[in-house]
């Protein structure tokens, strides 16, 4: 495995670093403020291909690497944790499983417009009574004829307010938990199918999350993802990539928070001179640092396998708890470098601390990442 990144790499990186600066760094403030997620930003993303980041070109997308792909997501982060949230599960659960799992079909009809940024998508698995334990989920979906009638709730639905394609995971058959469910790839416009209202949550308040509910929702049968009964296997690959998208944003938050910390310490001044040459400041910009370089290079080596074809599911768990990790540790240092300023809205600093909480969360908690992680271990 290379650990430089590639010309081209490199200049993804500077680019969407770029772009990432000059539109989504000023909106930051805003979105957090309104939870309003602006249109334009999302038009101008998708003339960047950044909705189809893996996708191939065929399908309208950019064609990358995991690696640049990875990178692409931490820059955006680093600027705007909350776009950064969207275009992640935009890509790597929503896009992803319809490239993966789809028929040509599908992928003319959903995929393409999910890659050039037409549609945003969303991924729904979790309900009210179903979270860590996605197979106790409720939402049933009854066939009849040509059609499934979808009737049950989703919860906490990312990009849920800006969504046109839903992944709906539902109930297909009563028997055998593990088999029972099937994906269905939903419209947002399909009668029967209603958003909620936006969540007011703590961080990433600028994602629109909602709930979205079924009742007597019909879907026909080609909306179906691959085989009934096979939504387990669909979730599971389709998790095992979102991980890494996951990762890749908590990294861009702690570096947000390192380079803001860094600049706040150079300039506070007390007791005569620069915080930044105190001892104890040192050490914490020091271990911040270094972290988020071990984390950058697990998420490279979950890529790579990924890249070759080898199962990486334990390296993208890996990746994940130990990025999602470093992003609320250096985002809490960050606050204690800012010292009572960290605690106003003064600095970026405080909105970082509530973003970088969600990523011990979704997309399977820092518990379930070490229950992947250690079967891993132990089946080896
Ligand atoms: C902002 C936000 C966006 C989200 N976006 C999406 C989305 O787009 N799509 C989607 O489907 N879901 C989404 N989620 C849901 C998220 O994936 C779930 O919240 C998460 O999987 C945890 O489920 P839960 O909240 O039901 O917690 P629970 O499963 O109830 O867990 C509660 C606690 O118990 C622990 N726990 C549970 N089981 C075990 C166990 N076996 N061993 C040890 N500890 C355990 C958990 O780690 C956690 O600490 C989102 C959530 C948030 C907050």
């Amino acid at each position: 495995m290379r650990l430089e990144h590639t010309m081209k790499q490199a200049v993804i990186r500077r680019s969407v670093r770029k772009f990432a600066e000059r539109r989504l760094v000023p909106a930051a403030v805003e979105m957090d403020r309104t939870g309003h997620f602006p249109r334009d930003i999302a038009e101008e993303m998708a003339m960047l291909q950044y909705f189809g980041l893996e996708i191939p070109a065929v399908y309208g997308g950019a064609g990358l690497d995991s690696i640049s792909a990875a990178i692409a997501i931490e820059e955006i982060s680093k600027a705007n944790a909350a776009v950064g949230l969207c275009v992640s599960v935009h890509n790597s659960v929503a896009a992803s499983p319809v490239y993966f799992f789809g028929n040509e079909e599908q992928r003319r009809r959903f995929l393409t417009p999910l890659a050039r940024g037409e549609k945003i998508g969303t991924f729904c698995l979790t309900e009210p009574n179903a979270g860590s334990d996605a197979s106790s989920l409720e939402t049933n979906a009854l066939r009849e004829g040509k059609e499934y009638i979808l009737n049950g709730n989703k919860i906490f639905v990312t990009n849920g307010g800006i969504s046109g394609i839903n992944l709906i995971f539902a109930k297909t058959k009563d028997v055998e938990k593990d088999t029972g469910f099937s994906v269905f790839i939903v419209e947002s416009e399909r009668e029967g199918l209603e958003k909620g209202p936006i969540e007011d949550l703590m961080g990433m308040r600028g994602n629109p999350v909602c709930p979205i509910s079924f009742r007597d929702c019909r879907v026909p049968l080609e909306n179906r993802l691959g085989d009934e009964g096979g939504g387990l296997k669909i979730a599971l690959s389709t998790l095992c990539g979102g991980r890494l998208g996951i990762a890749a944003q908590a990294v861009g938050i702690a570096q947000a928070s390192l380079e803001a910390s860094i600049k706040y310490a150079k300039e506070r001044r007390q007791f005569g001179k620069a915080i930044a040459g105190f001892g104890a400041i040192q050490d914490w910009l020091a271990e911040v640092g270094t972290r988020i370089e071990a984390g950058r290079l697990l998420i490279y080596r979950a890529c790579d396998l990924k890249e070759r074809g080898i199962n990486y599911t334990k390296e993208s768990a890996m990746a994940k708890v130990y990025a999602s990790e470093i992003a609320v540790d250096a985002t809490r240092i960050g606050v204690q470098i800012h010292g009572g300023y960290g605690y106003t809205k003064a600095y970026p600093i405080e909105r970082f601390y509530r973003d970088a909480k969600v990523c011990e969360i979704y997309e399977g908690t820092s518990e379930v990442q070490r229950m992947v992680i250690a079967r891993g271990l132990l089946s080896g």
